[in-house]
């Protein structure tokens, strides 16, 4: 009989690929110490203001230490359906159509099994997120990658949604602003590929995790649009906006039977998000703005900064419209992504993430996370323009 433990690992799980990101953050790591800048984690840098730090602790102090209902702190509720409205235009009962998550990471995966049976197909622009394929495979659903172009700035089209389209297809994934890519839509955009989702029938999950960081124009929710809020899956959360990764908190909004359906795994696999965090994300939303726009500058800043410097270098970088990423062309410099990000950190100790670690739609390219302070990014630029300079002179 085999001893090796490996057996008892259920199929889809052994068969998920590695990340890529897990992969190439265990070279960092055998790097500690080497004065490295690292562009690679998404993540900000600033710690969680002060006074949502306090209202936790302030919490602790009053004995907040139980459960809260399945759905979550109702005031959270009720600031979330007021905030959704005022920033998204969209309105949700606070009583059954909005569900506080452990994280959006949560909130995806319920998604995915509250709503993806086996077999069936799910569609998401790519490149993307880490998790989503995985998401959709670990529920054994079939994800249909839709390719998004540099030359449209990352931006999804409709005319690349209904090529990819195919017939049984459920459900779509959406990520505006991208995570790697910083793409968004317009609003012109947005219109046609709300169309197509009534046309072929689409559920919608959207994630907007990034939307408080939009540097140009305002940001549209596909959720707002007409018809769409009765086929949307919302979801948001604090980690982001708030610099607030650690604490584990989001939310999905949408249609209260499909908001119950997400429920009854919830209430079966997490109960509800620490409480601690939910009394954190109140403060959050009712007097965290000034912190959210003293950020959104810094990003905007850093941007601006990244995108300039790594077009002087020859690193073709459209300007990401929103997060914090920048997603450059990296083929000028005859590597591929992947020779290029270990050789960036091999001999400049600069880490950024190859493209391909968010789908093959990232090939020629990588991710560099701005996230890091304004001095760090122009020492990272010079270190990535001497690394380049090397590259072209090889
Ligand atoms: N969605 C996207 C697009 C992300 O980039 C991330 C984290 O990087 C998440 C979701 C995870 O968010 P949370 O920390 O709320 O689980």
């Amino acid at each position: 009989m085999s001893t090796d433990p490996q057996r008892w690992v259920a199929g889809h799980v052994a068969s998920l690929p590695k990340s890529g990101i897990r992969d190439f953050f265990e070279l960092v790591a055998k790097m500690k110490g080497q004065d490295v800048i690292s562009l690679g984690v998404g993540e900000p840098d600033f710690v969680t203001p002060w006074h949502i730090r306090e209202a936790a602790i302030f919490a602790l102090e009053r004995g907040k230490t139980y459960y809260t209902s399945n759905l979550g702190l109702i005031e959270l509720r009720r600031a979330i359906a007021t905030y959704v409205e005022q920033h998204f235009n969209v309105t949700y009962r606070p009583e059954d159509q909005i569900l506080v998550t452990v994280g959006v990471s949560e909130a995806l995966d319920l998604a995915c099994r509250a709503f993806v049976n086996p077999g069936d197909k799910v569609m998401f622009h790519q490149p993307c997120y880490v998790s989503y394929h995985p998401s959709i495979s670990l529920v054994h659903g079939q994800g249909i990658a839709v390719p998004t172009y540099a030359r449209d700035n990352f931006a999804l089209t409709a005319e690349a949604l209904r090529a990819a389209w195919q017939p049984g297809a459920k459900m779509l994934m959406l990520n505006l602003p991208c995570n790697p890519t910083g793409g968004t839509c317009s609003k012109e955009q947005l219109d046609k590929i709300a169309a197509f989702c009534r046309e072929k029938d689409l559920l919608v999950l959207t994630d907007e995790i990034y939307s408080e960081l939009s540097f140009d124009g305002a940001h549209t929710s596909i959720a707002s649009l007409p018809g769409m809020a009765e086929r949307t899956i919302f979801l948001h959360g604090f980690s982001k906006a708030f610099a607030m990764t650690g604490w584990r908190i989001g939310y999905a909004c949408g249609p209260a039977p499909l908001v119950d359906a997400m429920m009854k795994v919830h209430q079966y696999s997490m109960l509800c998000a620490s409480i601690i965090a939910q009394e954190a994300a109140l403060e959050a939303l009712l007097r965290g703005w000034d912190s959210v726009l003293k950020m959104r500058e810094q990003y905007h800043r850093r941007r601006d900064l990244v995108v300039r410097r790594f077009n002087e270098i020859g690193l073709k970088c459209h300007s990401p419209r929103g997060s914090f990423y920048a997603f450059p062309d990296v083929t000028p410099t005859g590597l591929t992504e992947k020779e290029f990000a270990v050789g960036l950190l091999e001999k400049e100790k600069v880490a950024v993430v190859p493209g391909t670690a968010f789908g093959e739609n990232g090939t020629g390219h990588v991710r560099a996370c701005f996230a890091t302070s304004y001095e760090q990014l122009i020492e990272a630029c010079n270190r990535m323009e001497r690394f380049v300079g090397g590259a072209r002179r090889a």
